[in-house]
């Protein structure tokens, strides 16, 4: 069995306990065919990183209709292609929603916070999947950010109130993220149709920002966590590394969208990546470590429940769902 499966231990569903993947098989056949399962219901899934708590926890999914500038450098019937190959439905896109819980030094943290709801409409349970989880919004003592797109911040306030959800978190982001959306001269170089978006950065992380800590370049913020530089999606976005022991996991982000489709095609430049290329090399350069420690990935937009063990296959890359 790979180094990767003896040293992640992972359980399914709230109710089971922990086990080695070493150790029953039949976890496998029954987490491939929930792959493919993206769900607007609340759900969780457990799993240990050595001595740290994980917890994914869903908030939904988001599809959409085929678009040929869905992928700079693919078309429509390359990316139906692709899915199919992958196991997925090949009729639209699907995009799961997935925000992670870690419990490290005796606290609580997330790493993103989702749709809010406001996004589109199959997304939003963030805060059921909590209440499954048994955690309440004031037991959330941090949160650490992956990057500003909406989709992973706008769970943190309610409605457009920019009253906070968790209001004990303090905050952990990119310094280059942070800097980058809040300079008053974003509107000059962004298009009109995020401006309603930056407006609302605008209103609320100039307010927030003594709750909030900039990291700049790679470094341990918590206890056996530490971001990572991942920029290019955004500009200043960020992977974040979890390690207990020799135990390790990457949570993401948007490093990469659906895994059927930027897994064996890295080379391939969604529509939100701010800068392709920089995403691009970002991307390589993640995975590449991912397979070289033998760790899990994490990425927000990969199938529920997001996770997998990554492989070199030639030039290319491949994805195996845990
Ligand atoms: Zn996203």
């Amino acid at each position: 069995m790979p180094l990767d499966r003896r040293r992640l231990v992972l359980s399914a569903g709230i109710t089971s306990a922990a086990f080695a993947l070493d150790g029953p098989l039949a976890l496998f056949p029954a987490a491939q065919a929930a792959q493919f399962n993206n769900t607007t219901e609340p759900s969780v899934r457990r799993f240990k990183v050595g001595e740290i708590e994980c917890i994914a926890v869903n908030d939904g999914l988001w599809e959409r209709e085929h678009a040929e500038d869905f992928i700079a450098n693919a078309s429509v019937a390359d990316t139906k292609k692709a899915l199919e190959a992958g196991g997925m439905d090949p009729a639209r896109i699907s995009m799961a929603m997935t925000v992670m819980i870690v419990k490290t030094g005796g606290k609580t943290y997330l790493i993103d916070t989702g749709t809010g709801g406001e996004v589109v409409k199959t997304a939003g349970t963030l805060l059921n999947s909590l209440k499954l989880a048994g955690i309440t919004p004031e037991q959330i003592d941090g949160i650490l950010l992956t990057h500003f797109h909406a989709d992973h911040i706008y769970g943190m306030m309610v409605g457009k109130t920019d009253e906070r959800i968790f209001p004990n978190a303090q905050m952990i982001m990119s310094e280059t993220e942070f800097n980058y959306w809040t300079q008053p001269d974003i509107f000059k170089e962004q298009p009109e149709r995020r401006h309603s978006y930056i407006r609302r950065i605008h209103s609320f992380f100039p307010k927030w920002k003594n709750m909030c800590t900039l990291v700049a370049g790679e470094k341990d913020v918590l206890p056996g966590v530490r971001i990572i530089p991942a920029f290019g999606h955004s500009p200043g976005h960020s992977a974040f590394h979890i390690s207990s022991g020799k135990d390790q996991f990457f949570y993401l982000g948007d490093t990469a969208n659906i895994q059927a489709l930027f897994v064996p095609n890295p080379q391939w430049h969604v529509f939100y990546d701010q800068d392709g290329a920089v995403a691009e090399a970002s991307r390589r350069k993640l995975f590449d470590r991912v397979v070289a420690e033998g760790a899990i990935a994490c990425c927000t937009h990969f199938a529920w429940p997001s996770m997998g063990k990554i492989s070199k296959d030639g030039k290319s890359y491949a994805y195996t769902a845990v």
